[in-house]
């Protein structure tokens, strides 16, 4: 191997570890909590790694967020479509939840543990 080609070699080996750590801080990895809105507001945020199920109980209606697994899921609501029930589990960065009825927004955000701030009603 000639030198040019070794300083190549080592630029594109440089690059790609640059690029990775990019890619790893910049989310597309597991999310680390999810932030619950209800009618724009922040009600509460909720660590993915504990499992937990949440009952939000408003003028707008019922809906019972469960954590398991890392996971996020609705799993009970009283609103007329169940929309939110069909969309499943979300667990990263950006992934919503959501329920119109109810004017309820289930966001993933990423897992920086100071932003975690676990609210107990
Ligand atoms: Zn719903």
């Amino acid at each position: 191997m000639k030198k040019k080609d070794f300083l190549i070699a080592g630029a594109v080996l440089l690059l790609a570890g640059v690029l990775t750590l990019v890619l790893r801080l910049s989310g597309g990895d597991p999310g680390g909590a999810v932030q619950v809105k209800i009618d724009g507001k922040v009600v509460g945020t909720y660590a993915l790694v504990e499992e937990q199920a949440v009952p939000f109980d408003t003028d707008y209606g019922h809906n019972l967020l469960v954590i398991r697994d890392g996971k996020a899921h609705m799993e009970e609501a009283d609103c007329p479509d169940h929309y939110c029930m069909e969309q499943g589990e979300i667990e990263k960065t950006g992934e919503t939840l959501v329920c119109l009825p109810h004017k309820l927004v289930v966001e993933v955000v990423s897992g920086e543990s100071s932003d975690v701030d676990v609210v107990a009603k």
